[in-house]
């Protein structure tokens, strides 16, 4: 593990929430973008050497969204960086931890990820997100 790479915050309205951690917080924007296979638009907003991850639902079906409705706005997942993906995951269901990615998915910006279903981690969706 080594380090957080970012902290994933469900909100329902990107701009709002950039009226917060940009312009008050003044965290700087580093990207937006549509993520399609997760449903989502995400703005990268980098805190030393971890990023703060807005996380918008593009539909009413997207993991998000859902999550928006059960608990509200909030914090949605935790990623940790990891030098393999695939070691994390093997270690995790060794032990009887629930995956929700049983093998690695590929990120939009090309890097190795998988997310751990909170159902087994104390409530805490875990993402893994291999450097580089
Ligand atoms: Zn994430």
């Amino acid at each position: 593990m080594n380090k957080i790479a970012h902290v994933g915050i469900a909100v329902k309205d990107l701009d709002a929430a950039l009226a917060l951690f940009r312009d008050v917080l003044g965290l700087h924007v580093e990207y937006r973008r549509v993520v399609p296979d997760q449903g989502v638009e995400i703005v990268g907003l980098p805190v030393g050497e971890s990023e703060i991850e807005l996380l918008r639902p593009l539909s009413e079906t997207s993991g998000v969204a859902k999550f928006l409705e059960k608990r509200g706005e909030g914090i949605h997942h935790i990623c940790f960086e990891v030098d393999d993906v695939e070691a994390a995951l093997r270690n995790l269901e060794a032990r009887g931890y629930e995956l929700i990615d049983k093998t690695p998915r590929i990120g939009s910006d090309g890097r190795r990820l998988a997310f751990v279903h909170p159902r087994s981690t104390h409530g805490v969706l875990i993402e893994f997100y291999e450097k580089k």
